[in-house]
């Protein structure tokens, strides 16, 4: 088998890597083009330090680390020399306990260590200067320019063509797909390109008209002379590779000098069209002359940390470009208009290995096996996510904080705001406290609810939880059981779906029957070939061939148009529309009054069109906080018209408008997964407890044959876990000195007073009653699997 006939624009690790994998899976029309010179081409690349540090707060860029440092070991590509990152304020060395936790989440070791150890592990540091560190003992040095040669050897070896010198012009299409890519040395048919160009990615896009939100930034690297206390070093690196976040810093050994990079200086974003070619770059094109006043605080804050440094001089530094995005993820798959046009771009050499082979996969299998991808699909971006001054603001906001201390509920500053619901002055008014999601201001509580305080005992959560909380946000929760709230439920994406091919289009790409009455909803998944989830959708059948679809983002929206007949429409009514989620045991008495539609008819998951006073709306009875109620929708017009309406009847019964914080506590006592966070691509439906969504015996469907393998085999489980502290997700759980598995949501449930945690665990342990704990911080803290779900298992509440 010889595979599709695939051109890789780019010869860096990145493009090296994909050759690999691929020529590894029998793809071996296979030809790697270049603009400079293989394997030092002139990329950033070429100059890397190579440091990796695997550790990453997203268990897919962790597991792609992993499986770089493996594979560069095998090539002899990589100095495992460790990792150390120390702390030198308390707030650092909580942060280390918080990532030596997504360490044990996500397998591997990592063990805290005390300045003695410290220094012990790295005899440059300053004993006094230093509160503790984080040691990784598989973490070190990649050799990127031999990785690359290695691995292009390898490809080579299968009858990979690589091809030096070769700058790509162009890229032709015929009929929305690829068919060729045009160099300075002819033509190159293909049926594949994958522009792995790095800092160049956004010019060679731009030649099938992709915009690809990523932004070139200079960045510093510093070379000492020697320093006289690793004076006669003849290894190239003995100590573990060095970091020192709290000043932006890191560092690691070449003999008997120090290579100091820093993340400290302002921003300098380079436009890609203003990168010099091969032939005009001084030194090579993704260098840039080095500004020695950005680097000042970086050079006496390595003289504070690293003592024998205070008799050593800087002797060469650079401004080296490499690729930022809008939320430090890289970008990869496959151009939504044009097919075949693929990419994996704004890779660090440290995930350059797990790029390559999540990408093979996705090429020559359909999927990624390997990984998780939903976090890095190139596809994920909302429109103003790609909007020039967007990206760039992003870019260079991410380059400021790539070592800052990010809690997992902080907020973007800037640009906001950007999406507004027609709420928006209202709940200005109501003193909503407002974070974000994808560009949409969201309430996360509101101050003018304070009110409810009164009379209640909300227990305050430890302090990292208790960041961007405010017990109102019990208050809120509490409120809705007792009485009634509305949920902006605005941002989440709404697709409309219709055409003659609307039913058969929907069976196929769903787990559920959507072939019921006009006036159904179903809540069913989507899934991928394999069998694992890439979203759950609730689909409502608004008209024969009409329905409105509740999704989980754009991806979504990419999936159905990429399977989409020539018979079946599909339009994003997310900007167009909006949404008010109506909950709690008096909805009725509060929305009955204003419409003519019989809700006590309007039975669990039917919907219907209505009128709420003169607002035409689509009413649809579901409930993410397991109350009563509807999910009430309108056009963005006669969105504040139907807020006032309803804000208005409610002050009978006791209305609030209620925010995030309480929704996440509400939803998590029902047991409801939110996908993206507690289920994922490599996730099967039984596994998470979505079987009950999953019709077998409906006929065909995407996923259909690999669920029948899947579903006798299930190792592992979401479970619920009980906690008496709160914790916020990722946290490894332990059974014994074992991390099991890891926390996935968590909030605390102010109705039954309890932490809750859902986990994933191996399916021995999530059993009802089992005794485990969360490590959190420094603590372990008591978890015991529960029942789910913890509220109203009767669903008394929902079908009431
Ligand atoms: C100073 C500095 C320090 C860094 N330190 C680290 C570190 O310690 N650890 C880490 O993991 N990462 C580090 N990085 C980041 C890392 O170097 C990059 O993310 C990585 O090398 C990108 O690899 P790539 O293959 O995507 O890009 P590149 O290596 O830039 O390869 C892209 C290739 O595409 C080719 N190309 C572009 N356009 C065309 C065209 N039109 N025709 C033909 N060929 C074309 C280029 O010539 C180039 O060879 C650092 C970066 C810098 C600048």
């Amino acid at each position: 088998m010889t595979g599709q006939s695939v051109v890789i624009i780019g010869a860096g690790v990145v493009g090296a890597a994909l050759a690999d994998e691929l020529s590894a899976r029998g793809w071996t029309d296979v030809t790697v083009v270049d603009q400079g010179d293989v394997p030092a081409t002139g990329g950033s690349s070429s100059h890397a330090p190579g440091l990796v540090f695997q550790i990453n707060g997203s268990k897919t860029m962790t597991e792609m680390a992993r499986y770089t440092v493996e594979k560069f070991v095998e090539l002899d590509s990589f100095h495992q020399v460790g990792g150390l990152e120390v702390a030198t304020t308390t707030e650092r060395l909580a942060e280390l306990r918080r990532r030596q936790g997504w360490a044990a989440s996500w397998g591997v070791e990592a063990q805290l260590l005390s300045p003695e150890e410290c220094v012990a592990r790295h005899s440059l540091l300053d004993r006094d200067k230093v509160l503790g560190g984080l040691y990784i003992p598989t973490d070190g040095l990649a050799r990127a320019v031999r990785a690359v040669d290695a691995q292009l050897s390898r490809a080579r070896e299968r009858g990979v063509r690589v091809l030096p010198r070769h700058e790509v012009l162009d890229v032709r299409t015929e009929g929305g797909q690829v068919t060729a890519v045009v160099t300075d040395q002819g033509e190159i048919p293909a049926d594949i390109v994958v522009c792995c160009a790095g800092i160049w990615g956004p010019r060679v896009a731009r030649m099938v008209g992709m915009e690809l939100p990523l932004t070139p930034l200079a960045h510093q690297l510093a070379w000492t002379g020697p320093v006289p206390d690793l004076a006669g070093q003849t290894a190239e690196a003995s100590r573990p590779i060095l970091r020192h976040q709290d000043a932006d810093l890191y560092y690691r050994e070449r003999f008997d000098t120090l290579g100091i990079g820093y993340y400290g200086h302002r921003p300098m974003p380079v436009d890609p069209d203003d990168i010099l070619s091969v032939d005009a770059a001084e030194v090579m094109p993704s260098v840039l002359t080095f500004t020695p006043d950005d680097f000042a605080d970086a050079w006496s804050e390595t003289q504070e940390l690293l003592p024998s440094t205070r008799s050593a001089k800087v002797e060469e530094g650079i401004n080296g470009l490499f690729s930022f995005t809008t939320d430090h993820l890289p970008l990869m798959g496959q151009s939504r208009e044009v097919k075949g046009f693929w990419v994996a771009e704004a890779v660090w050499v440290t995930h350059s290995a797990g790029v390559g082979r999540a990408m093979a996969e996705w090429l020559v299998d359909g999927h990624c096996t390997s990984f998780d991808l939903h976090e890095c699909d190139v596809n994920r971006f909302e429109p103003h996510q790609i909007a020039p001054g967007y990206v760039v603001a992003r870019g260079c906001q991410n380059y400021v904080e790539v070592y800052d201390i990010i809690h997992p509920l902080q907020p973007m500053e800037d640009p906001r705001p950007l999406r507004t619901s027609p709420f928006h002055p209202r709940q200005q008014e109501l003193g909503a406290v407002f974070l974000e999601a994808s560009g949409w201001e969201r309430p996360q509580w509101y101050g003018a609810n304070g009110t409810l305080l009164q009379g209640r005992e909300i227990p305050a959560p430890g302090d990292w939880a208790a960041r961007y909380w405010s017990p109102i946000v019990g208050a809120e929760a509490q409120a809705t059981r007792e009485s009634v709230a509305m949920y902006d439920m605005t941002a989440l994406k709404r697709l409309e779906v219709g055409g003659p091919g609307a039913v058969a289009f929907l069976q196929r790409l769903t787990t559920g029957d959507v072939d019921k009455s006009v006036g159904s909803v179903t809540y069913c998944l989507l899934l991928d070939t394999d069998g694992g989830i890439r979203s759950d959708v609730t689909v409502a059948r608004l008209g024969p061939q009409h329905f409105q679809v509740g999704a989980n983002g754009n991806l979504d929206l990419d999936w159905f148009d990429r399977h989409r007949p020539a018979d079946v429409y599909l339009r994003d009514i997310t900007p167009g529309t909006c949404c008010i989620g109506v909950w709690g045991p008096r909805a009725r008495h509060l929305v009955q009054p204003l419409t003519t539609a019989d809700l006590t008819a309007l039975r669990y998951f039917r919907g219907t069109r209505a009128y709420i006073g003169n607002v035409p709306v689509t009413m649809l009875r579901l409930s993410y906080v397991g109350e009563l109620g509807w999910e009430i929708y309108t056009t963005a017009d006669l969105g504040l018209k139907l807020w006032d309406t309803l804000w208005e009847a409610g002050q009978d019964h006791g209305v609030i408008a209620a925010g995030r914080g309480a929704f996440t506590s509400l939803r998590l006592e029902k047991g409801y997964r939110s996908f993206g966070t507690d289920m994922t691509f490599e996730h099967d439906p039984y596994e998470a407890g979505l079987g009950f969504a999953v019709k077998l015996d409906k006929g065909d469907f995407i996923g259909r044959d690999a669920l029948l393998a899947r579903k006798e085999s299930v190792t592992r489980r979401l479970a619920c876990l009980l906690t008496d502290e709160v914790v916020m997700g990722r946290e490894p759980v332990y059974d014994g000195e074992h991390a099991a598995g890891y926390v996935t949501s968590a909030a605390y449930g102010h109705t039954i007073g309890k932490g809750i945690a859902y986990a994933w665990l191996p399916a021995s342990l999530a059993t009802p009653g089992r005794r485990l704990h969360i490590g959190y911080f420094d603590r372990r803290v008591e978890a015991v699997v529960a029942e789910e779900p913890l509220f109203d298992p009767a669903m008394t509440r929902l079908r009431g």
